[in-house]
């Protein structure tokens, strides 16, 4: 993708600061951090989301995912982990080159990634588990 800003810096053509690169994927930190810390995988091969995502990078991603947490918590001391991934406008994505969201968290650090919890009606509970299951 000519024009992706996460194909240039998951295959450094643009410099950042990096904190694990293999063949297949750059681990960045996040220049709008929600945490210190806050860092992205990005795979090299450009797929918009994980609609377009392989199976095999999305499984090699999560196991990257796994190993950064505990590499993160270890070096920074934090108290726990959010891992975020967004696709699409209206789920919050901005960059449309998949990527993970590596998200120490501190106590007290005021991060929000909560929601109102609503209440699962019979109604959607029924419509959702006879669209899913047929
Ligand atoms: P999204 O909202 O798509 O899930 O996340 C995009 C993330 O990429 C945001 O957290 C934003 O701060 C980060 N970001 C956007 N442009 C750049 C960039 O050029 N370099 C780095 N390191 N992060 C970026
Ligand atoms: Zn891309």
């Amino acid at each position: 993708m000519d024009n992706c800003i996460f194909c240039k810096i998951a295959n450094g053509e643009i410099l950042s600061a990096t904190l694990y690169e293999d063949e297949d994927f750059r681990v960045i930190l996040d220049l709008g951090p929600a945490s210190k810390g806050h860092a992205l995988i990005l795979p090299k091969t450009h797929a918009a989301n994980i609609y377009e995502l392989s199976d095999e990078l999305a499984g090699k991603a999560m196991i990257l995912a796994k190993k950064m947490a505990k590499k993160l918590t270890d070096a920074l001391n934090c108290d726990g982990f959010n891992i975020v991934q967004n696709n699409g406008e209206v789920a919050g994505q901005t960059v449309f080159h998949f990527h993970m969201h590596l998200i120490p968290r501190y106590k007290g650090d005021g991060v929000g990634l909560t929601w109102t919890p609503g209440k699962l009606s019979d109604e959607d509970r029924d419509d959702i588990l006879h669209k899913v299951n047929n």
